[in-house]
């Protein structure tokens, strides 16, 4: 006997609202994620940002969407597997064969879900970065409260950077951004608070070197762009790093049975079917025209791949009701 109808590979917002969408609809479903923590990119990168653009939250910080998430997971009788990565899905006869590195499993059916894959940000390209990592110099905010009262210099352009300064400023004594472009690369609405804000631009400049001063702060040396002057005055308590992530989904390429996709991604539609029967994927690793990888995009998908896989293990099944007919938990 096949042990789930369906298979999620992948705790992100995507995997964890298909894995409750699909426990709605009663099926037998396992959710595999190779992190200690369900989340995907939003726990690990972002935890304590607040995003703007999930429907029905004016802002929600990441880690508490992620928590909602958990909550509603939590309703539906599902095996969440974590700490545990898919390392190849074969066929065995019209089933699948899920092997992670802790067991075997069999499935009907198997939803993609794997977003970017394994995230790890881009480091500063400073001889001892090292040293500083985890006291001085991070990647991602992962708690706010270690910055309160402090001084802080964000590094990097883009959406997150600013983000991530917006955000410390509520906490810090004093919030610098340095930027190698005169240009921010981000959101015109993201760039309007910047400017309106009491961060203090350092643009275009680059890290250069880090020393520790005797008052456990950090001297930063930072070149000016396209030219030889350096600022050597700059003391600050920590940096946040944030010149975003390189992502690596070569685990998908391992696989025996795999859709097809290239750089780490599988050509989909809309409602998740790819060119491998019985395999579907949703939301960041999923392309398509015109796709946005966002979270709400996943959100969409989801139920749609969950009711064509149902749909594909009984072409009777009728699919589409509203939860108020389904039955929760409590
Ligand atoms: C800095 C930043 C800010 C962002 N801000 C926003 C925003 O404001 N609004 C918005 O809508 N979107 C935002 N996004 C994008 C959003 O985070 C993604 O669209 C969303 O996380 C995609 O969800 P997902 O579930 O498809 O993939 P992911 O979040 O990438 O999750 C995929 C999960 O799959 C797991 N996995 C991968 N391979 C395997 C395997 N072989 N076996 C088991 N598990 C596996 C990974 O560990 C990961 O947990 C932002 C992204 C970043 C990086």
């Amino acid at each position: 006997m096949t042990d789930y109808d369906i298979t999620i590979v992948g705790g992100g917002p995507s995997g964890i609202f298909a894995t409750f969408f699909a426990g709605l609809r009663n099926a037998k479903v396992q959710l595999i994620e190779s992190l200690p923590e369900l989340g995907g990119q939003v726990m690990a990168l972002y935890p304590e940002k607040t995003i703007l653009d999930v429907p029905g939250f004016t802002g929600i910080k990441g880690r508490n969407l992620v928590e909602h998430l958990d909550q509603q997971l939590a309703e539906m009788d599902v095996d969440v597997k974590l700490g545990e990565t898919v390392q190849n899905v074969a066929r065995i006869d019209t089933d699948f064969k899920i092997v992670t590195n802790k067991g075997i499993t069999t499935s009907k059916t198997v939803i993609v879900a794997t977003g970017v894959g394994a995230f790890t940000p881009r480091k500063l390209a400073v001889d001892n970065a090292t040293d500083f990592e985890g006291t001085h110099l991070f990647y991602s905010v992962k708690d706010l409260e270690h910055f309160r009262d402090r001084v802080v210099l964000v590094a990097g352009g883009g959406d997150a950077a600013i983000d991530e300064a917006l955000l410390l400023e509520t906490v810090a004594s004093k919030v610098y951004l340095l930027h190698r472009r005169e240009q921010f690369r981000a959101l015109e609405n993201t760039v309007d608070r910047l400017y309106a804000s009491n961060i203090e631009l350092i643009t275009p400049y680059l890290i250069r070197a880090l020393q520790l001063t005797p008052a456990d702060q950090v001297q930063v040396t930072a070149k000016k762009m396209r030219t030889e002057a350096e600022m050597t005055d700059l003391v600050v308590d920590d940096i946040v790093v944030n010149y975003g992530f390189s992502a690596e989904n070569s685990v998908l390429d391992e696989w025996t049975v795999k859709p097809t996709g290239q750089r780490g991604q599988v050509e989909a539609q809309l409602a998740g079917v790819t060119d491998v029967a019985g395999m579907f994927a949703i939301g960041d690793v999923s392309t398509f025209a015109d796709k946005q990888a966002l979270i709400a995009t996943g959100f969409g998908e989801a139920p749609l791949a969950v009711n064509a896989a149902l749909k594909y293990i009984d072409p009777n099944n009728r699919g589409g009701m509203h939860s108020t007919s389904l039955k929760l938990k409590h």
